[in-house]
């Protein structure tokens, strides 16, 4: 650790589209980034439109909407950090006034773990989030041991 004061970048800077991007960003739920990657794969459940009356926000725990809060999902490379290494960073946003933006950020040199890192809590007992297996597909398409543990995958499910 040192010192100096780490540039923040704000959530809505957060990439979207692959390609390689300067990062120094902390998640609440620990972790960061800090350095250099390759975006390989990202998956978002936002959708424009809301459910209900925008005067208010959509209230927790009532119908899901998927404007107010929705869930990304990034698999990247750091590419300071030689290969076959993983970054899945999972940020559970929230465009509701006072709420933060839930962001976990977990390394890993092991394709197979990246898949069950997105699996979550329920891990691979259940299918993968579409969020989830969006990021996963497009990562798939860029990178061998992500392409091979994505064929696993949709084999078994
Ligand atoms: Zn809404």
């Amino acid at each position: 650790m040192t010192d100096q004061p780490t540039t923040a970048v704000a959530e809505h800077e957060l990439p979207e589209t692959p390609g390689a991007y300067d990062l120094v960003f902390d998640g609440f739920a620990g972790g960061r980034f800090d350095g250099r990657y390759d975006l390989l794969g990202f998956g978002t459940s936002h959708r424009a439109g809301h459910t209900h009356p925008t005067e208010r926000p959509a209230p927790r725990g009532g119908r899901k909407c998927l404007a107010c809060r929705w869930t990304e999902v990034r698999i990247m490379a750091p590419l300071d950090d030689g290969p076959d290494r993983y970054v899945v960073h999972t940020a559970g946003r929230s465009e509701v006034t006072g709420e933060k933006t839930l962001h976990r950020i977990l390394e890993t040199d092991s394709a197979a773990e990246v898949v069950v890192i997105l699996g979550g809590s329920s891990g691979l007992s259940r299918p993968l989030p579409q969020t989830a297996l969006d990021a996963l597909a497009q990562a798939a398409e860029c990178d061998e041991p992500l392409e091979r543990a994505y064929d696993l995958l949709i084999a078994v499910q």
